[in-house]
């Protein structure tokens, strides 16, 4: 499973570990990581069970690590997860949309593609026949570039969500920043080469002022939410639909998973959430033009 120079790994995963008892695992993580990481370096994502980006900033992000315990590496995770309670209203969203601006509701899907999940989520939507946003990680659209087209080709719109899932990435440097954004446009492209990539969803909501900036320079508007069922915590489908159901409103964006863990909950959420949502409200894909 491991690649490269087993020394170096080793070295890694000691560096990781003292990190986290030190409780800064993310930022000495990063400095182990060049900007650059060639692809497959992480061998995370060839790996059988894919990639479990878990939403946190725990000591298995940085490295790259498939997360042994994803949800519960680092404790109760309060922050950098993707529905930590930073919704919307915050004063640390930078400017980040959270709601459609519209009557209509918004469903979003993060992390993916995944072979596993986004075929079952892409089949439910088409069968209430909507469209939705996909917020897709950049090493998972390199690996799976059919399920971005089948994505785009249902009429679905897409997010960018950075190369790996990097939590911490809004506090690297802007270069930095812009080489992942554009390192994961080009992967999304190589798929699908005409598809609008207007929108940015920082991993974990973890909005910088720089992740913000650069984000908007490359011709993305950065995408909070304003509904989150905490579905990566894996509550099961009960839970997960009675929240979205609970707190849609008009021009909601909802934030769920269709990768990065067991996702089956969110699917079987979503078969029980389509019928009500959509005799509720009128559902739609962020628009590729926002303004
Ligand atoms: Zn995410």
């Amino acid at each position: 499973m491991t690649r490269g120079s087993s020394t170096a790994r080793a070295a890694g995963i000691v560096t990781l570990v003292v990190a986290g008892l030190l409780g800064s695992a993310y930022v000495l993580g990063r400095s182990l990581v060049p900007d650059q990481t060639p692809p497959h370096s992480t061998g995370v994502t060839t790996s059988a069970d894919g990639p479990h980006y878990a939403d946190q900033p725990s000591v298995g992000e940085p490295g790259g690590t498939p997360s042994v315990s994803a949800s519960n590496s680092a404790g109760p995770v309060e922050t950098g997860q993707d529905g930590s309670g930073r919704d919307a209203g915050g004063d640390n969203l930078f400017g980040a949309h959270a709601t459609t601006g519209s009557p209509r509701l918004a469903l979003t899907f993060d992390d993916g593609p995944d072979p596993r999940y986004t075929p079952q989520v892409l089949a439910l939507l088409s069968e209430y026949d909507v469209q939705a946003t996909f917020c897709v990680v950049g090493e998972n659209a390199q690996n799976h570039p059919d399920l971005v087209r089948s994505i785009v080709e249902a009429g679905h719109t897409l997010c960018n969500h950075s190369w790996h899932h990097d939590v911490g990435l809004g506090a690297r440097s802007a270069d930095a920043i812009r080489s992942d954004l554009l390192r994961t446009n080009a992967a999304i492209r190589a798929a699908v080469p005409n598809a609008p990539i207007v929108w940015y969803r920082q991993p974990g909501g973890a909005w910088t002022y720089p992740v913000v900036s650069v984000a908007r320079q490359l011709g993305m508007t950065p995408l909070h939410w304003s509904v989150d069922p905490s579905d990566w915590e894996l509550p099961g489908a009960n839970k997960i639909s009675a929240t979205v159901l609970s707190q849609a409103e008009p021009g909601s964006v909802v934030l769920l998973h269709d990768a990065g863990g067991d996702r089956q909950g969110t699917v079987e959420a979503l078969r029980r959430i389509l019928p009500d949502l959509t005799a509720r409200f009128e559902l739609e894909a962020l628009p590729t033009d926002p303004t």
